[in-house]
């Protein structure tokens, strides 16, 4: 992509900022300095801790579900509602805000957030939003990202005197950590848009893509306990390590749901010979068939 459509992409993710919006309209780099402080005890304090659209990436609702010692079921039931994600229509488990209690966060309390070490990332970012002007096709290197300050009025951590670079908040808030946990997952959304509107997720692509992102017990059934390890052959000691732990079986959930859903190749998981020679049989069975029925119909034109 050219330097000047980047720099227009840019224009346009700033510009929102422009009327009225908290968004301030200032590109930020990596050492951009900025003052901001948040505290026990600050006039606004919690005030940021209700109706908000919180998308939970699946690294969030691992580290939430273990945090309140839950399964990934009783998590999603508790305290999430699914979500398709705009135009991609991804499935995605939004933190649902309680009505009752004027929209605020299920974890929130006058002392602060409960779950405050394990929150979600969305909660580490503010108040430095990050714009990604990243192209799914990497390969073609045109990869942009910046930043850039969300002002609420309500906030009062903006009056301190705490000094700050992106990059130092950035690390004090493992909001860094945190995209690096789920870069895979991120880059499958990405991947979905580059398809565009109009190729529709088919039904059992969306319920995977849900079940692997969201629920790493029934997706560990479904790798144990079903036709999975006939299917695909999956190193031994990796298979040992995703009994175990709901991180790694996570990070190679994206590579399966790459696999599955997106046609991609992966040195984690193979078809098995049999299954790949049995699947190619079907597919040039299918299209001997098809263009048989072609011929005949274009036969009876003539
Ligand atoms: S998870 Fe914690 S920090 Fe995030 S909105 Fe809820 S209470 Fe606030
Ligand atoms: S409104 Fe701003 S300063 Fe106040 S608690 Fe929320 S983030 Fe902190």
């Amino acid at each position: 992509m050219a330097l000047k459509h980047i720099e227009k992409r840019i224009d346009k993710v700033l510009k929102k900022g422009q009327v009225g919006s908290p968004i301030q309209p200032v590109r930020m780099e990596r050492d951009s300095k900025f003052k901001f402080r948040c505290y026990p005890g600050i006039k606004c304090f919690t005030k940021c801790c209700r109706n908000m659209n919180i998308i939970l990436t699946p690294y969030d609702i691992v580290r939430l579900k273990h945090r309140l010692g839950i399964t990934s079921d009783m998590f999603l039931r508790l305290y999430t509602e699914p979500e398709l994600l705009g135009i991609t229509q991804v499935p995605v488990a939004r933190l649902k805000m309680l009505e009752d209690r004027g929209g605020r966060c299920p974890f929130v309390t006058k002392d602060g957030c409960q779950v405050y070490t394990d929150r979600p990332v969305c909660c580490r970012y503010y108040p430095v939003g990050l714009a990604s002007l990243r192209q799914a096709e990497k390969s073609s290197g045109d990869e942009e990202e910046f930043f850039f300050l969300v002002k609420e009025d309500h906030c009062k951590g903006f009056e301190e005197d705490t000094e700050w670079t992106v990059e130092s908040w950035r690390a004090d808030q493992e909001s860094d950590f945190y995209d690096r946990m789920n870069r895979d997952w991120m880059e499958l959304i990405l991947r979905k848009k580059s398809f565009g509107e109009e190729t529709e997720m088919p039904e059992r692509a969306k319920e995977l893509f849900f079940m692997v992102s969201t629920n790493m017990e029934r997706f560990r059934s479904f790798i144990f306990e079903s036709r999975f390890i006939d299917t695909y052959s999956v190193d031994s000691r990796l298979l040992r390590e995703i009994l175990e732990d709901d991180v790694a079986l996570m990070q190679f959930g994206f590579e399966y749901l790459k696999v599955a859903i997106f046609g991609a190749e992966s040195d984690k998981l193979k078809l098995r010979e049999d299954i790949l020679d049995a699947t190619v049989k079907k597919i040039i069975k299918r299209r001997k068939k098809r263009r048989r029925r072609l011929q005949r119909l274009t036969k009876g034109r003539k």
